[in-house]
């Protein structure tokens, strides 16, 4: 490359070099990894042929190649701490990657990567250096195989092939499993690169300094590790490799940061036009603009992935970046909502590529919007707040502020941990973070909301993962284990393989034993895509006698690893042992109850792009025998018609009587004819759909619904029965939660509310169809005796006032009337202040204090010639209001005030002696 290319061309020569070698160009997978539940973001290119590597996901290619969207923000791979400080990291990057399923292996990898660094872009040859593996501590022979392939590379320097220990040059995947050394290529930037020039420090590959960059890692898995010393040879090879995009743009484009390429350029351009500073002060003060353009482009791709601000797991990630651009924002001056204005410049620049960024525009403008509006409502206090806290410890001689208070600042003031240790650190303070995580969680689990971002993934997982590999070498388990078929048959019959209880595997269980069992196939289905688990019974087969032994019964499911499937529940009867026959049956009715549900589910979907538009995104759901629930992405509350414009158009298509089918297809056929695809759900090749049809099976029939979906579903939309909206309201911020009721569930319904509005007629002694005639007039009784005692309650204060008001204090001639009128509101006050002036046109101080349900309004009122002497209605007021907790004020001879502390209130009102006598002397 003579010329320097864009990112965007980069990206498109790795693309095209990799196809012209033979492989499949797999688009990046959502940044929700959805089914892997170890995970909260996809944070590498392998985690979606993760499956592949362990054998139990096949795939029609052995050759891919990508560009991967991928997040470190949370968890072991944090960067969060350096986004900003530096110029290399970042929260969202991408990383192109190829793998070999099998099939080629380092000779190819190598020459690969050489061809494409040297030839097609044309990295000078001298300045790269690899390095290979040699094993530390002696066990696991040195990868010489590699090091000779990178030799036979033209131009390829021999002294600039190095080799290091596991920690540089050896990849695992986890503590067991697929593994193997890995070869990286650096780039020798120059001299004038080193940040340590003149200390000393080690200048070379691997060191200590900025001068030498890796540019790729390629891994070779050629190992399955059983244990921390055993290793064995996998039967087949494979090559995962890794380059950090940002990093190659920034070498080929010879700039010294990232944040300098032409991926960042239009949105610190964007920035600097908001901010009016030349290029130079932007390099000066360069950290707010990083971390700006870093958070903004990792927020735009998150909400283009469905991920919206929240205050649980992703979402509250998502919330945190955004709030902490904003506060930067506000460092270099930008108090207003800006950041939208940056995400269009990250629309611009990635659109074209990732193409979601553009499908989603209005809903990742909308968002950073929103929530840059909420922010900055309550920042400003939490951040005066803060201050406080922070002065407070300085002065105590501490360093560290608790993560109660911290959580405190969130809970009250939205102020993000992030941010709270931000503005700690600019103080040189810091924040206690396992103290705030753990404020966090007893928050959420005294508010019923689980676990946000807890461990995830069984403990058992390597038992069950290691019995799975005993049963397949016994063949009484196939390649990709437990077989599941939930959608046509309801009944299985097999031998018990395992039975498993209390953290253990046994030969046998007893009545009351809580247990998981696994049979050889299932057609239980087990919880996905929102659909929860079925439940049913597992018999033993009958006996010669026509006995049935033992009886399990099956109350969830569960994946404890990759290729095994357990039923979970409790032996009513009898003592399975592993080798029993038995017939596993679906609880029939409840999956009936389901499958009504989501069929409806999936009509409700239609129905609301119907009413709200194509915006209305699915953002989670929940299919369950009683009930379903929808949530969807819309800015705001549903409106009573909108409501109900939904709940007809579901119920005209159950009326319809439309087919429900399903078909098999490949992804991309799928994807292409339009089918809605869910984020956060991984999708094989093959993936299932999900049609409804407007009418019986006439080619021209259009589609009424076109989902990819693996649940289970009725026949005909009829079955469904009736349809019943029961709530709309708010989830998270951002998205809508529809719960709803179909089939027997609906009928409950609907005669629970039947019985209580016959019952409620009787009660009126009318018929149903005139209650809300009859509510009304009702109503409008109750409001006319409401005004009654209103205008009683004034007669009464005004008939006691009357008395007081012959008795006020004298002090220095001034005739001061204090009292209390408990319930009397500001409307009576003000008139019993007009009547005091009557009496006492000159020279007069009244004050009312009114407590009522722990809240208490006060009044005063002066006289004109008292005010010319400095005796201020609303200085009073005051006075007396801060006493209470509170404040209040107003013009010079009326005021109102308050507070909540009834317990000074007595204090409170003597104290105006001395104030009048003060304002005299
Ligand atoms: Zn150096
Ligand atoms: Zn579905």
């Amino acid at each position: 490359m003579t010329q320097k290319s864009t990112g965007a061309q980069i990206r498109q020569t790795y693309i095209d070099f990799f196809t012209e070698h033979g492989h499949t160009i797999v688009p990046s997978m959502s940044l929700v990894p959805g089914e892997d539940a170890t995970l909260l973001f996809t944070n590498a290119g392998m985690v979606q042929f993760k499956d592949v590597f362990l054998g139990t996901d096949k795939r029609a290619y052995k050759r891919a190649a990508n560009s991967q969207k991928c997040m470190r923000v949370a968890g072991k791979h944090n960067d969060l701490d350096d986004v900003g400080r530096d110029d290399t990291h970042h929260t969202f990057f991408e990383m192109l990657g190829n793998w070999s399923f099998g099939d080629y292996y380092k000779k190819e990898a190598i020459e690969w990567a050489w061809q494409l660094l040297t030839d097609v872009w044309g990295l000078p040859k001298e300045r790269l250096w690899s390095t290979c593996f040699k094993d530390d501590k002696g066990d696991i022979p040195a990868d010489e195989e590699a090091a000779m392939y990178w030799r036979k590379q033209p131009g390829m320097n021999p002294d600039h092939i190095l080799f290091f220990g596991r920690k540089d040059n050896f990849w695992e995947m986890a503590e067991t499993g697929p593994c193997g050394p890995c070869s990286e290529i650096h780039f020798d930037r120059g001299e004038e690169y080193c940040n340590l020039k003149g200390q000393p420090h080690t200048c070379s590959v691997n060191g200590d300094c900025t001068r030498y960059l890796e540019l790729w890692n390629l891994v070779f898995i050629q190992y399955n590790r059983l244990g921390p010393d055993k290793l064995e040879p996998l039967p087949a090879t494979h090559v995962d490799t890794g380059m950090g995009f940002e990093r190659i743009v920034s070498v080929l484009q010879g700039v010294d940061s990232n944040y300098k390429t032409d991926l960042f350029a239009p949105m610190l351009e964007t920035l600097r036009s908001l901010t009016g500073h030349s290029i130079e002060q932007v390099y000066a003060d360069f950290t707010p603009y990083r971390v700006i353009a870093d958070h903004a482009r990792a927020a735009s791709f998150l909400i283009a992935d469905g991920v919206v601000p929240g205050n649980t797991g992703r979402n509250y990630i998502c919330r945190m970046i955004i709030r902490r651009a904003a506060r930067f924002g506000s460092k270099l001056g930008l108090h207003e909502p800006f950041l939208s204005k940056v995400a269009e410049a990250v629309i611009e620049t990635y659109g074209d590529f990732y193409t979601e960024l553009r499908k989603h525009r209005q809903a990742i403008l909308d968002n950073l919007r929103r929530e840059e509006v909420r922010f900055a409502r309550t920042v400003e206090s939490g951040t005066a707040v803060l201050d406080g806290y922070l002065a407070e410890l300085r002065k105590s001689g501490k360093r560290m502020l608790s993560g109660e208070k911290a959580f405190d600042l969130y809970a009250t003031y939205g102020l993000p941990f992030e941010i709270t240790r931000d503005i700690a650190r600019e103080q040189n303070l810091e924040v206690d973070e396992a103290g705030f995580r753990s404020a966090m969680d007893e928050h959420r689990l005294a508010s019923g909301a689980g676990q946000a971002m807890g461990a995830m993934g069984g403990e058992d997982a390597e038992q069950f993962s290691n019995l799975l590999k005993e049963l397949q070498q016994q063949c009484k388990l196939g390649d990709t284990g437990v077989r599941n078929n939930p959608y046509d048959r309801l009944e299985t019959e097999g031998s018990v393989l395992a039975l498993y209880t209390a953290g253990q595997f046994v030969q046998e269980a007893y009545p009351d034993d809580e247990v998981e069992i696994i049979l050889p196939e299932t057609g239980f289905y087990i919880e996905s895509g929102g659909q929860v688990s079925d439940t049913g019974m597992i018999l033993a087969k009958t006996d010669e006698n026509g006995n049935i032994p033992w009886g399990i019964q099956v109350t969830g499911m569960r994946k404890p690893s990759a290729g095994m499937i357990a039923h979970v529940g409790t032996v009513s009867f009898g003592t399975p042992q592993v080798g029993d026959p038995a017939i596993a049956s679906v609880n029939a009715e409840r999956r009936h109850d389901i499958m009504r549900n989501h069929t409806a589910t999936h009509l409700l979907h239609a129905a609301l792009h119907k009413v709200l538009g194509e915006m209305a995104r699915q953002a989670g759901s929940l299919v369950a025998p009683d009930r379903l629930r929808f949530d969807f992405t819309h800015p705001e509350a549903m409106t009573a018609e909108e409501i109900e414009q939904v709940e007809k158009i579901v119920n005209d298509a159950i009326a319809a009587d439309m087919p429900v089918t399903p078909v098999s297809k490949s992804r991309e056929q799928a994807i292409a004819e339009g089918a809605m695809a869910l984020f956060g759900e991984k999708y094989g090749e093959t993936v299932r759909t999900i049609t409804i049809l407007e009418s019986d099976g006439s080619p021209s029939a259009g589609r009424y619904s076109y989902e990819l979906c693996g649940g289970t579903h009725l026949e005909r939309t009829s079955d469904v029965g009736v349809f019943i909206i029961t709530s709309e309201g708010s989830a998270a911020a951002g998205v809508r939660r529809i719960e709803a009721v179909t089939g027997r569930g609906a009928h409950e319904l609907i005669a629970r509310r039947f019985k209580a509005l016959k019952q409620a007629a009787s009660l009126l002694s009318t018929t149903p169809e005139a209650v809300p005639q009859k509510v009304e007039t009702l109503q409008d009784e109750m409001t006319e005796t409401r005004k009654q005692v209103a205008s009683l309650r004034i007669q009464l204060a005004a008939a006691s006032f009357d008395s007081r008001l012959e008795s006020v204090e004298a002090i220095a001639g001034i005739s001061l009337l204090r009292m209390e009128l408990p319930g009397a509101d500001k409307d009576t006050l003000g008139k019993l202040a007009d009547q005091f002036r009557e009496k006492y046109p000159q020279n007069g101080i009244c004050v009312i204090a009114a407590p009522s349900e722990g809240n208490i309004v006060v009044m005063a009122a002066v006289t004109q010639d008292l005010i010319k002497k400095g005796i201020k209605a609303g200085d009073l007021v005051g006075h007396i209001s801060r006493q209470l907790g509170a404040g209040g004020g107003g013009a010079p001879h009326l005021a109102f005030g308050g507070g909540k502390d009834v317990s000074k209130l007595n204090e409170a009102l003597d104290s105006v002696t001395d104030w009048v006598e003060g304002k005299l002397n």
